[in-house]
């Protein structure tokens, strides 16, 4: 790779919040160690990233600013177009740093999207990442919006272009709301448009945008980091414990209760917001969860080892979620549906972890095989495809085919 500089943004921290952000963090080391890389990145709290790395900049925000994108579509929209004092910053930074590329992930809620368009008239070229549908619909709005939920458009010949697509995920409203949001769509767009590349990391989410009139450059499924924990000698796996690790909505944190509530012996552990826990008081017992708040990422890992299964049981489509990865590659096994874009992955375990109806699901049974089920070849060879290497490549490839234009 030519010596350029190369900049990964993303709107968090993975201390912050992990899934996308892991992704931008991990591409960011993996460039740094070939070159020299930067990531840029906003926190509300201070973190110990920093100090561990001078090639970090941050964007220290308030927790008011912090909060404003949840605060309806009015304050939703400023967040993703109009936020001048991150914009400023941004245009400093690369004033400063005069990067070559732009590795953009994860932006909208913190970074404005007319960052995209501000480094391309900056000169810096940018390769966009598509993590979810929040360029489609506001992402404060799922699920409510988003209607792809149901079974039939996870079936790529139901997809018949834009309309029914349309329909299904901007319906009901008023015809302002309507007209808020097909205007949206025409800017975000317009804003792509002012990329090198657009990636999308699943193959339905790619055709899901095309119908939208997205030109997708291509599909990039995520990676994650191999496990590398050095654990304390004593540490046990106990396989009746489940994870959950996310927001609390559209994650299927009711079913995660169901299934908690079914088998007594069950403990639910908790990681993400501090509503997570008040759901769970008005469901379950007080010593049948635990809530650890947001973990870092290394504390995200050690708990992998610990627990028998994460439960990823999202209620619309969830495009690529990076905690199954992360479960797979620290030897945890994951209950997953069909409504997660990385279910295939699951489905090659054996037996099948994929539930669709948890009425049917028999908790203990699967407990009790879980040792057998991770020392399997199957589930050796699943976790060697999502610890691979071929997601840095890719990108590789792509920044070195910019560069070289
Ligand atoms: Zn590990």
């Amino acid at each position: 790779m030519k010596q350029k500089k190369i900049v990964v943004i993303n709107d968090l921290l993975p201390t912050e919040q992990p899934g996308a952000a892991s992704i931008a963090y991990r591409l960011f080391n993996k460039f740094n160690t070939e070159s020299s890389a930067r990531y840029w990145t906003t926190s509300v709290q201070p973190t110990s990233l920093i100090h561990e790395n001078p090639h970090i900049s941050l964007l220290r925000i308030s927790e008011d600013a912090a909060r404003q994108s949840s605060r309806g579509l009015k304050h939703k929209l400023k967040c993703e177009y109009l936020s001048l004092t991150p914009l400023i910053w941004l245009y400093k930074q690369v004033r400063a740093e005069k990067p070559s590329v732009a590795i953009v992930q994860q932006i909208g809620n913190r970074f404005p999207r007319t960052l995209i368009p501000l480094m391309n008239f900056m000169g810096v070229k940018v390769i966009c990442t598509l993590h979810d549908f929040s360029w489609l619909v506001p992402r404060k709005l799922f699920p409510k919006d988003l209607k792809i939920s149901s079974s039939e458009l996870l079936e790529k010949g139901k997809l018949e272009g834009n309309r029914q697509a349309d329909n299904s995920i901007i319906r009901e409203g008023s015809l302002l709301r309507y007209t808020v949001f097909r205007f949206r769509l025409l800017i975000n767009r317009q804003i792509l448009n002012h990329c090198a590349s657009v990636i999308a990391i699943s193959q339905l989410q790619a055709e899901i945008y095309k119908s939208f009139g997205f030109k997708i450059s291509a599909v990039i499924p995520n990676n994650v980091e191999k496990c590398s924990c050095k654990l304390p000698l004593e540490t046990r796996r106990e396989n009746t414990i489940l994870l959950f690790a996310g927001r609390s909505y559209a994650k299927g944190l009711e079913e995660v209760f169901e299934i908690t509530q079914e088998n007594p012996s069950t403990i639910l552990y908790l990681a993400g917001p501090s509503d997570l826990p008040e759901r769970a008081k008005s469901k379950l017992n007080p010593d049948q969860f635990y809530y650890f708040g947001n973990l870092e990422p290394s504390k995200l890992y050690e708990l992998l080892h610990k627990i028998g299964f994460v439960v990823v049981l999202s209620e619309c489509f969830d495009v690529y979620p990076t905690i199954t990865l992360e479960a797979l590659s620290h030897g945890s096994l994951v209950l997953t549906n069909r409504n997660t874009g990385n279910s295939e992955l699951v489905a090659s375990i054996f037996p099948n972890l994929v539930i669709n109806d948890i009425a049917s699901l028999d908790f203990n049974a699967l407990a009790l095989m879980s040792t057998e089920i991770r020392d399997s070849m199957k589930f050796k060879e699943v976790q060697d495809r999502v610890t691979g290497d071929e997601m840095f490549l890719e990108y590789s490839r792509y920044v070195n085919r910019i560069l070289n234009l």
